[in-house]
């Protein structure tokens, strides 16, 4: 029997806001000086440092923190210390598509619940998200470590087939594809054949687009009614 679909999981920054807004741009300045700064490596080297952190471990943070033992609240306050209302704005549209999805609604981000609060509050659309489940529930082991999403089906007592996960970045995707989590990519064509199928089950160019795209496999998975001869005929 297939499960039936209870549970919306949103990556938060670049997928519930465009990534043109300027956050993370802002953001991996912030890192950038972060590792100049508190970790004391030269400036040119900061930036090849960081993305090849973020290659190498899915975020620069755990990169960090391997190597350089550096303290992840530290780091976390100082990189989201930024004006977030000169970058996003309220977004009805947004609401009211959030509105429109019969699922019970999760943030899973790799940043810190205040900052994930800051975000849901500038965009209006905080009163649709029952839980936050930020960094610090998954012990700093950010997406895309396994142990993120078997985090989060425990906090919802959830199962795989019963959730949906939305996510910018491609590779957060995949170890959520493995386990039976359907998967939807943002900002990553709107054409099946730009669908990487290793890593997500269906593609959309934009969040609001959401709605729309997951309606077929909602309809697809809603159980069949109960037949009432079923006493008689089991
Ligand atoms: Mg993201």
């Amino acid at each position: 029997m297939t499960d039936k679909p209870r549970f919306l999981l949103c990556d938060l920054d670049n997928t519930l806001y465009p990534p043109d807004s300027g956050v993370m741009q802002t953001v991996g300045r912030l890192i950038t000086r972060y590792i100049v700064e508190r970790v004391g490596v030269p400036p040119d080297d900061a930036e090849r440092l960081k993305h090849q952190y973020y290659r190498q471990y899915g975020t620069t943070m755990r990169g960090l923190i391997l190597n350089h033992g550096i303290d992840p609240e530290d780091y976390l306050a100082f990189v989201h210390d930024l004006p977030l209302e000169q970058y996003i704005q309220s977004d009805p549209a947004l609401d009211a598509m959030l509105a429109s999805i019969p699922l019970r609604k999760a943030v899973f981000t790799n940043a810190t619940r205040e900052h994930a609060e800051l975000v849901l509050d500038t965009l209006g659309v905080r009163h649709h998200f029952e839980q936050i489940i930020d960094v610090r529930d998954f012990s700093f082991n950010s997406k895309p470590h396994e142990s993120a999403y078997r985090r989060i089906l425990e906090i919802l007592n959830a199962r795989p087939g019963e959730c949906i996960l939305v996510d910018d970045a491609a590779h957060n995707l995949a170890p959520a594809k493995a386990m039976g989590i359907f998967t939807v990519l943002v900002g990553g064509g709107p054409l099946p054949a730009q669908v990487p199928q290793t890593e997500a089950d269906i593609c959309i160019a934009n969040i609001l687009h959401l709605a729309d795209a997951i309606h077929p496999w909602l309809a697809q998975r809603k159980p069949a009614p109960e037949s009432p001869f079923h006493g008689f005929l089991s």
